[in-house]
C-alpha cells in the first residue's frame, strides 16, 4: 500500500482536483491524504480570531465569503445535477456549522473544530468527484484513527490498530481518501497536527501501515537547496538522507512539516517529494542513505529567542547544566541551539509561552539576558570530521554578516548559526553565493 499526500495548491481549484485524478488512477493500492484547498485554513484562522474577539459580524462576513468560494468551485467541479446537489448540501452543512459558533461561547475546542472543516470539505468534494467519474474509492474519516496523546505526540499504537481496522472493513478496495492535518486528542476532542500537518498525517499513516513509499505531492519539484521564496536561482536536490531532510524541515524548509520525517525514518520508508504541476520531474527522494559531500541545502527558522545565562558558579562545577535544562523540561520547552563557555551558556527556544516563568527560575542562580526576533540559519549536508575546509567555506561566505551564535559538530549533518531576523535574507543570499 502506498501513501500519497496532496497539499493545498494541489487541490486548490476545481481544475487542480480534476487534474489530480490522473496521478492516482492506477492499480497500485493507495491511501490519498488531502489538505484543505489552499487559503482555506488561513481563512478559518481568521474566522476563529474574529470569534475570539467577539466580532461576530466580521466572522459572519468571512464565513459567507468563504462559502461563496466553495459554491463557485463546485459549479466547475461537477457535471451532473445529482453531484452538484449533493455538494451544495455538503457545503451548506459545513458552513451552517461554522455559523453556529457566532451564537455560542468560543474556546480553543471550538477553534479546533473550525480549523478541521477545510480538510473535511476537500476530501468529501474530491470523493464526490471520483464517484461522478465512476472511480471506486472509500472516504476514510481520519478522526476515526488519527490520535495524539497527552503530550501532543502521535499515538502510534492506537493509529496503527485503528487504521488497520478501518482498512479491513474494505478488503476489496484499492483507493482510500482521507483528511490530512486533523486528528483527535487524548480527550477524544477534535484537534490537529499543527500548521502544515498534512505531511505529518501522510508519514504517520505510512509508518502505521508499513507502506512501501510515502509521496508528498506539492507545488514545487522537490526540496530545493535554499528557500525559493527568498533566494533566486535555487535548485532541487535529488537525494537526501532522513537526517538531512529532518534538519531542513525542522529548521524552516516549508515544503515539509517540521517533524514529519521521523515516522518514515523509524520504519525506514522512503519519502518522495513530487510536483503536481510537473509530475514527470524527478523530485527528491529521502532514504536512510546519505550521499555526496559538503553542503547540500540551507533553511531558516524565524521567531527564535536567545537566552544567555551566566554564573560564576558554573566555573569548574558539575550539575550546572542539569539544573538549567531541568527548568526547560519542567516547562515543556524544547531547546534548539546551545553553545557554552566555561562561565556562560547561550541557548535558543522558539516556544516562548513560558519564557517569563523560565527566566524567573533561572535568575535564582544565574544572571539571564534574553533577546528576541532572531533567526536560526541551518546549513545541512555531509560534514565529516576527517575533512577540512567546510567551516571555512561557510564563514567565508558569511564574512559580512554579524553572527550571534554558532553550533558546529552536534551532528555531522548540520551547522547552525543565529542571526538577527532582519539579516535573514542577506544571510541566505550570501550562503547561496558562497556555497552553491
Ligand atoms: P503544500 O500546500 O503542498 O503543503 P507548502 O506551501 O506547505 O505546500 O510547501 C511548498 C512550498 O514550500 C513551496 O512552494 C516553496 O515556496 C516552499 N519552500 C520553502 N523552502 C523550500 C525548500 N527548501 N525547497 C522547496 N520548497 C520550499
Ligand atoms: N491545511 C493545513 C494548513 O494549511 C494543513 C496542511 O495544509 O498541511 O496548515
Ligand atoms: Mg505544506
Amino acid at each position: 500500500m502506498r501513501v500519497l499526500k496532496f497539499g493545498g495548491t494541489s487541490v486548490g481549484s476545481a481544475e487542480r482536483m480534476q487534474a489530480l485524478v490522473s496521478l492516482i488512477n492506477d492499480d497500485v493500492p493507495k491511501i490519498v491524504v488531502l489538505s484543505a484547498m489552499s487559503g482555506t485554513t488561513n481563512h478559518l484562522v481568521e474566522i476563529a480570531n474574529a470569534l475570539y474577539a467577539k466580532e461576530n459580524d466580521k466572522a459572519k462576513h468571512l464565513i459567507d465569503a468563504l462559502e461563496k468560494k466553495y459554491f463557485d468551485v463546485i459549479k466547475q467541479l461537477y457535471k451532473s445535477e445529482n453531484s452538484l446537489t449533493k455538494a451544495k448540501e455538503l457545503i451548506e452543512s459545513h458552513f451552517n456549522y461554522l455559523r453556529s459558533f457566532t451564537m455560542d461561547m468560543f474556546t480553543v475546542n471550538e477553534e479546533r473544530a473550525i480549523l478541521a472543516q477545510g480538510e473535511l470539505l476537500s476530501t468529501a468534494m474530491f470523493h464526490y468527484h471520483l464517484e461522478e467519474i465512476n472511480i471506486d474509492s472509500v472516504l476514510l474519516p481520519a478522526l476515526n484513527f488519527m490520535r495524539i496523546d497527552e503530550n501532543e505526540e502521535p499515538d502510534m499504537k492506537y493509529i496503527e490498530q485503528n487504521a488497520k481496522t478501518e482498512l479491513a472493513n474494505y478488503p476489496n478496495k484499492k483507493l482510500f481518501i482521507t483528511q490530512g492535518y486533523i486528528c483527535r486528542n487524548a480527550f477524544g476532542e477534535i484537534d490537529n497536527l499543527k500548521r502544515g500537518g498534512s505531511d505529518y498525517t501522510a508519514t504517520i499513516i505510512g509508518a502505521a501501515i508499513q507502506s512501501d513509499e510515502i509521496q508528498i505531492w506539492t507545488d514545487i519539484d522537490g526540496m530545493h537547496n535554499n528557500d525559493p521564496r527568498i533566494v533566486d536561482k535555487t535548485h532541487p536536490i535529488a537525494e537526501l538522507s532522513f537526517d538531512e531532510a529532518a534538519e531542513l524541515a525542522y529548521f524552516g524548509a516549508k515544503i515539509l512539516h517540521p517533524t514529519c520525517i521521523l515516522p518514515a525514518q523509524m520504519r525506514n520508508i522512503p519519502v518522495r517529494l513530487l510536483n503536481t504541476m510537473q509530475p514527470q520531474a524527478k523530485g527528491t527522494v529521502i532514504t536512510s542513505k546519505s550521499t555526496g559531500d559538503g553542503t547540500k541545502a540551507v533553511a531558516a527558522k524565524d521567531g527564535i529567542t536567545a537566552i544567555s545565562i551566566k554564573s560564576g558558579r558554573m566555573l569548574l562545577a558539575y550539575g550546572f547544566l542539569r539544573a538549567v535544562f531541568e527548568i526547560f523540561e519542567r516547562y515543556k520547552t524544547p531547546i534548539d541551539m546551545i553553545t557554552t563557555s566555561e562561565v556562560a551558556v547561550s541557548l535558543t527556544i522558539d516556544n516562548t509561552t513560558n519564557l517569563d516563568a523560565i527566566t524567573n527560575e533561572l535568575k535564582e542562580f544565574c544572571s539571564v539576558k534574553t533577546e528576541k526576533d532572531l533567526t536560526i540559519v541551518c546549513i545541512v549536508g555531509n560534514f565529516t570530521a576527517e575533512k577540512q575546509g567546510y567551516a571555512f567555506k561557510i564563514f567565508d561566505a558569511l564574512k559580512n554578516i554579524p553572527i550571534r551564535m554558532i553550533s558546529y559538530g552536534g551532528s555531522p549533518n548540520n551547522v547552525s548559526i543565529l542571526v538577527d531576523s532582519k539579516l535573514k535574507k542577506d544571510t541566505l543570499v550570501a550562503l547561496n553565493k558562497g556555497l552553491f
